[in-house]
């Protein structure tokens, strides 16, 4: 069997707006550090990412918006007309390159699974917001939405986009959004709370594409009992039904109740449900394999402790209860200083912002319109 591919090298890095910006880099090196401590790395196929060129960011991006990039990054000048030098997404030296490297890492490990390789983690990767001629929400370009054009400019082939970041996956699902070819599922706090403020339970795709773009909005507070149920009630059958050929996920963990942005309560048990459950479909169905990419999630230690811990379910690799001291010094030389010391959950903090039973109604609810929308394209209903 062929090893998971998994992209690194310290150059990723270099993706950093500023330095009270909440995408910290140490998400990557920490996330790398810690799987290497724990064992898991001797069993990845580590390669280190090379550049995409234009034309495959072109695949996706326009022209003007990639001009804008390069010259943003090179005068450090703000182009608000494509999201750049926003807030969100101040611009700094060398924004092309260091955004296109991030490109660069999913792209490689797609062709590296479409020769072969079944499965793969690319931390760096699920840059989900990124449009067409629009940076957002920390992403610049869309290494999903670029990977998944070039495998369709290869061959045919049936993909499931599965999205379990806090924030609604607006990127990929509208650039898929005309097609029965690309199913997105995108689980996520609820528009009128977060940002982006998009995926509305009845967004379900247009033309030839309706049925095949799928969104759960979940209230404030939802925590693994509600990642769960939805799961359960509506990604298993969808995938069952769908039979894609290449599993992406999108792992993103501002969802855990530890994260400083989203108002989510994830704990480990509900990602472990959701990630065992993942393996054991696309092992039995998808015949390219399963991208895992990361995401977002804003507190570097809880990011680094969620996805080693992903990437052993991935692997069905045991790791240890606790995180390892040598890492846990690493940490706090680097700053942290709240973090909890084992690599699942110990105890499951809820932040209860609206009463439970409203979190569970509302979710009963939008279940049930998402079977009546979209289950009757995939002969569900
Ligand atoms: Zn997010």
């Amino acid at each position: 069997m062929s090893k998971l591919i998994y992209p690194y090298t310290d150059a990723l890095l270099q993706y950093e707006f500023k330095e009270d910006h909440p995408l910290k880099p140490d998400r990557l090196s920490l996330t790398y550090e810690l799987s290497q401590a724990v064992g898991l790395l001797k069993h990845v196929k580590l390669i280190e990412p090379t550049m995409p060129t234009r034309e495959d960011l072109e695949t996706f991006h326009s022209q003007a918006f990639i001009d804008a990039v390069i010259e943003s990054g090179d005068s450090l000048t703000s182009r608000p007309e494509y999201g750049l030098g926003t807030m969100d997404n101040p611009v700094f030296p060398n924004l092309y390159d260091a955004a296109a490297r991030y490109v660069g890492a999913t792209l490689d490990t797609m062709k590296a699974m479409m020769n072969g390789a079944s499965k793969a983690f690319v931390i760096s990767g699920g840059l989900h917001h990124a449009h067409e001629s629009m940076a957002s929400g920390f992403c610049v370009f869309n290494d999903v939405v670029v990977s998944i054009k070039y495998l369709q400019q290869q061959r045919t082939a049936k993909v499931l986009y599965l999205d379990i970041d806090a924030h609604h996956g607006d990127g990929v699902q509208n650039a898929f959004y005309g097609s029965k070819d690309v199913l997105t599922i995108s689980i996520h706090q609820h528009g009128q709370t977060l940002f982006p403020g998009t995926g509305y339970v009845h967004d379900n795709g247009s033309g030839e594409g309706v049925g095949h773009s799928v969104n759960v909005p979940v209230l404030p507070g939802a925590g693994s009992d509600e990642l769960i149920q939805t799961f359960d009630e509506i990604v298993v059958p969808l995938f069952d039904a769908f039979q894609p050929q290449l599993l992406v996920t999108q792992l993103g963990v501002d969802a855990h109740f530890l994260d400083p942005i989203a108002q989510l309560s994830y704990s480990s048990r509900g990602y472990e449900h959701v990630l065992r459950k993942l393996k054991e479909m696309a092992e039995k169905t998808c015949d390219i394999g399963w991208l895992a990419v990361g995401g977002g999630g804003y507190h570097p230690v809880n990011v680094a402790r969620l996805w080693t811990l992903f990437l052993s379910l991935i692997l069905d690799k045991k790791v240890p209860s606790d995180m390892p001291d040598s890492f846990v010094q690493l940490c706090k030389e680097r700053g942290y200083t709240k973090f909890p010391m084992s690599m699942r959950d110990d105890e499951e903090v809820v932040q209860l912002y609206l009463p439970i039973e409203e979190v569970r109604l509302h979710l009963d609810r939008v279940l049930r319109q998402v079977r009546e929308k979209v289950f009757p394209w995939h002969g569900l209903w």
